[in-house]
């Protein structure tokens, strides 16, 4: 019987959390009395996750486990999952239980009510200080640049309707971000509030350098808004540089040469040189990214596929 949903979970070193992950997700699924499948992808683990996941798959016929060949980042788990996705409605998932499975109802039926992908806002978000802070600045520069209205970015318990899906699977770049490559194909997108939990076992995989590389995924993949900015910036200082020179040459015959402020010049000169070093990383950072799309190599690999007929 095909799924009418999917539930598709990226998993790297988990093995403290997927017991009772499954143990709450699998319940809450067969309540709904729908034809359901769940999808894990296991993004290289290196602890007992994978083989907890083979034991899930073999035990269960709704279960199956992409093998991936090493880490390829929650990003690529999740498409790998969609690819071999048969649901009529697609939810993903956090396998840290940070996002309650018994919410999953509340996106099916905001996708029941018409909206083709609906994301979720997170109350009382229940991390770290610092991890909210940077989601903020995060979230609020993503939308000024992307013009996309989301209020969440972070929050990955997200409900996608099946042709979104397959124009997600069309896309072959090799450094995305779900939420924002859904957004623009979305129709009619919605949003519910759910809650959000500590994170029980283990420890978040995302330091403050895999966070800030995301972000420069996810503002190089969906705008180019920043490149934009530097060459208004440009404009701006040529225009105020030709009118300080024109000052300065009027100064001259009126009140003589100037001889003093060397260490002033520095100071500005520094400044200046400044933006300009962060203005070529950012034309790097679209470089890079060219780059790594033109040279077509595999975005992941994955060695096999667990469970269900085992293809
Ligand atoms: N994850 C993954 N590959 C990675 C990093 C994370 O598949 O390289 C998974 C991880 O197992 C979890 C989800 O992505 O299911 C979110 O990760 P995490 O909870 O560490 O992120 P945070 O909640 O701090 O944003
Ligand atoms: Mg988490």
């Amino acid at each position: 019987m095909t799924p009418y949903i999917s539930i598709v979970i990226p998993v790297y070193n988990e093995e403290g959390n997927l017991e009772r992950l499954f143990g709450r997700l699998y319940p809450v699924m067969q309540n709904m009395g729908r034809p359901f499948e769940i999808i894990f992808t296991d993004d290289g683990s290196k602890d007992r996750s994978l083989e907890m996941l083979k034991n899930l798959a073999a035990s269960h016929e709704e279960v199956r486990v992409v093998e991936f060949n090493g880490n390829f980042g929650q990003h690529m788990a999740i498409m790998a999952a969609f690819e071999i996705s048969r649901g009529e409605i697609v939810v993903t998932l956090d396998a840290d239980l940070q996002n309650p499975p018994e919410e999953i109802p509340k996106l099916i039926a905001a996708v029941e009510r018409g909206h083709d992908v609906v994301g979720s806002v997170r109350q009382k978000r229940q991390d770290s200080f610092a991890r909210k802070s940077a989601s903020l600045m995060v979230n609020v520069i993503t939308r000024k640049m992307t013009g996309m209205q989301m209020s969440d970015y972070g929050c990955m318990l997200r409900a996608y309707r099946r042709n979104v899906v397959d124009n997600i699977n069309r896309c072959s770049e090799s450094s995305t971000f779900i939420p924002a490559l859904a957004q623009t194909f979305a129709t009619n997108p919605g949003e519910v509030a759910v809650a959000h939990a500590e994170r029980v076992e283990g420890e978040s995989k995302y330091s403050l350098y895999r966070l800030i590389r995301l972000n420069f995924d996810l503002m190089t993949g969906f705008s180019v808004v920043p490149l934009q900015l530097f060459a208004l910036l440009g404009i701006l200082t040529s225009l105020f540089s030709v009118a300080f020179a024109l000052f300065l040459l009027v100064r001259r015959f009126v009140v003589g040469a100037e001889v003093e402020g060397v260490f002033t010049l520095f100071a500005i000169m520094f400044f200046f040189i400044g933006i300009t070093i962060f203005g070529i990383g950012i034309v790097g950072e679209y470089v890079g990214r060219i780059y790594q799309e033109v040279r077509q190599r595999p975005r992941y690999v994955v060695r096999r596929v667990h469970g269900a007929a085992d293809e």
